[in-house]
């Protein structure tokens, strides 16, 4: 088998990647290096390109049998979507129709979307399953939504059948090294409170203390990226086994405040992190939560590494690897 990943040199590319090498699956990237690494890409063949570039796709897939595709190049900062919407449409929304379009007139017709928890907008119930409203706050979380929707267009019309992970907080680190979270900005708290503790940088902001939650601060349920990866594999097997479209949330089901994830840091590393209580950040909902029952029953899926102190001393491993490489 042999599948392309488009946004292979970014952080949850980048493991699936190792994910589908160690498994013994034949692996493209394709990756623009807008945001990724090269060398976060350890296995299999690298092309430098944009999913967008319609006649490298026509090139890539002539060239090669793709037995399915997988798709992490998008754009991510909710904050940024908000004033820069275009950048958002174009790449996550339009670019992804030029390669479904590609994949199309080619005849790879199995697809896994790297979907978000940011479809679904406000929560309206503690944990979030799939008949969840889907009411997108942001251009991100729209962006998103829409390309769900058109996928199951496509598979009503054309017989392209995908598969739509939604992502709750992904984080941690592959625990063999070499690769990791490293975004530019990088937003994400758990990189940002290990940034703090290694000391590259000096604290770290909790946004809002005022939150209707039990020490005030935000909720998330954090996932370790390599149990995402399993999933996305599992996803990808139903598929070739002439499973239908579907779509998953993705989450350990337990929810961790942003304070829990700080003290968890401190006790993981054994250092003092400095804290700023700072404003709420806009577009956050208090509280979010998965409901994975549906992906455990259906792809059998079970998180490894479900223990927030284990996702977050994998976090801690490549944070420390990236400040020695700073010294
Ligand atoms: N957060 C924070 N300080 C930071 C970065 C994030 O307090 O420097 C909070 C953020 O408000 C949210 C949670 O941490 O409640 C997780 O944020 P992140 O950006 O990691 O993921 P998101 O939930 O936005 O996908």
């Amino acid at each position: 088998m042999h599948v392309l990943i488009v946004g292979g040199a970014g952080y949850i590319g980048s493991h699936m990647v190792r994910c589908l090498g160690k498994a013994g699956i034949e692996v493209t990237t394709l990756d623009d290096l807008s945001s990724g690494r090269r060398d976060a890409v350890t296995h299999g063949e690298f092309v430098e390109g944009n999913l967008g570039d319609r006649a490298l796709l026509d090139a890539l897939f002539g060239e090669r049998n793709f037995d399915g595709v997988m798709h992490f190049a998008a754009h991510i900062e909710v904050g940024e979507s908000v004033v820069d919407p275009a950048k958002y449409y174009r790449n996550n929304v339009v670019n992804t129709q030029v390669l479904l379009d590609a994949m199309r007139d080619h005849g790879v017709l199995q697809f896994v979307f790297s979907s978000t928890a940011a479809i679904f907008g406000e929560p309206v119930r503690d944990r979030i399953d799939e008949s969840h409203p889907k009411a997108p706050i942001n251009p991100y979380g729209r962006s998103k939504l829409m390309v769900e929707e058109i996928l199951g267009d496509y598979d009503a019309a054309y017989g392209l059948r995908s598969a739509c992970l939604r992502y709750f907080n992904a984080a941690g680190a592959d625990p063999a090294g070499g690769i990791g979270e490293c975004h530019d900005p990088e937003t994400h708290l758990v990189p940002l409170v290990l940034r703090a503790a290694s000391g590259r940088r000096e604290s770290i902001s909790v946004f809002g203390s005022d939150y209707d939650t039990p020490d005030g601060t935000c909720v998330r349920d954090y996932i370790h990226v390599n149990d995402l990866c399993d999933a996305h594999l599992l996803a990808l097997r139903s598929l070739w086994d002439g499973g239908g479209s579907a779509a998953y949330n993705l989450g350990n089901g337990s929810g961790f405040s942003v304070r829990e994830v700080i003290d968890t840091a401190a006790g993981v590393t054994g250092r003092d992190i400095a804290v700023v209580e700072a404003e709420r950040r806009a577009g956050d909902p208090g509280t979010l939560v998965a409901d994975s029952t549906l992906a455990q029953a259906e792809l059998g899926w079970r998180p490894q590494y479900a223990d927030l102190a284990t996702i977050v001393e994998h976090a801690w491993r490549w944070e420390q690897a990236l400040a020695s490489a700073e010294r």
